[in-house]
């Protein structure tokens, strides 16, 4: 099935959707993106997302190209049309067509480009089984907090990690874990969960926030502060957090397995309620 896509207010079919060949995103990576999932029909978190989205533009003075009403309508419409029942919205702005040129061009209007992918989410065989990561140095840049296109490192991450015969990789920063290419970390000690601090070391992901919260409510205790590999590897359990993944399990860290090296009760349950409340709140 020809999907249909959103560019620059028109809905088209994918293979009539267009941008520039000036378009910054593509010539400089000047642009910032969000993934929204899709459960039953409906968006996971919407709020969130359009909100970290206007907080990436206004970090990098970028306008915003339509208001969060109108995204909003935009996203339903995509999952209606192309019948998303499970999956994905991405979106993705730029700041523009413009001369190729390091300043930020004045005139240059913003792109919008979003598109559907269905993919099946919440039967993965990952969160029963638990994934295996392993370390990386954090090389990225030193705004992580801004959700923009450079996503070279962390793809690099990805390809390393599975060379090695590993499903993803921790990036690692002065000693301390930072986050995974593309989620938030998490080991278990002793019942409390230990998480990093927000900062502009990583991005502040809009399922961290959820997965805190229902942590919170369950009377779970949580730690916000570095940790470094070795403490993760003593640790009890681990898990990531990422709007597309939930949160999942890590039973590995760089061939060591963690705790008993199963899915850990704290991962599993954590994993069930952040699916049964977002369903509740999905719009
Ligand atoms: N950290 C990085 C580097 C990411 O790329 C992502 C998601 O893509 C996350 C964390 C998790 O964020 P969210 O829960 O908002 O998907």
């Amino acid at each position: 099935m020809t999907r249909t896509v959103y560019v620059n207010g028109e809905y088209l079919p994918e293979t009539e959707a267009k941008v520039s060949i000036f378009d910054r995103g593509f010539l400089m990576a000047d642009g910032v993106y969000e993934v929204t999932t899709v459960l039953d029909g409906k968006l996971i978190d919407f709020d969130g997302h359009a909100k970290r989205l206007a907080r990436s533009l206004n970090e990098l003075e970028m306008k915003h190209p339509v208001t969060e009403e109108e995204l909003l309508a935009i996203h339903r419409k995509l999952v209606e049309v192309n019948e998303v029942e499970e999956g994905l919205v991405y979106l993705q702005v730029t700041r523009g067509a413009a001369d190729r040129d390091f300043a930020y061009p004045k005139d240059a209007e913003p792109t919008l480009v979003l598109f559907t992918q269905k993919k099946q989410a919440v039967n993965s065989p990952a969160a029963k089984t638990g994934i295996s990561v392993i370390s990386l140095p954090d090389i990225r840049w030193g705004r992580r907090d801004i959700k923009t296109v450079q996503l070279l490192y962390p793809s690099m991450g990805k390809m390393a990690a599975k060379a090695q015969g590993a499903d993803d990789a921790w990036l690692v920063e002065d000693g301390f874990v930072t986050e995974g290419t593309s989620n938030n970390a998490y080991i278990v000690k002793d019942g409390v969960i230990i998480t990093r601090n927000l900062g502009n070391e990583i991005l502040h992901g809009i399922t961290r926030a959820a997965v805190l919260r229902f942590a919170a409510e369950a009377q779970i205790k949580i730690e916000e502060r570095p940790f470094t590999i070795e403490e993760a590897k003593a640790a009890d359990e681990a898990f990531v957090t990422s709007a597309t993944t939930f949160v999942l399990p890590v039973t590995k860290i760089d061939g060591e397995a963690v705790g008993t090296g199963q899915v850990g009760p704290i991962a599993a349950r954590l994993r069930e309620i952040y699916l049964e409340e977002s369903r509740k709140t999905a719009i």
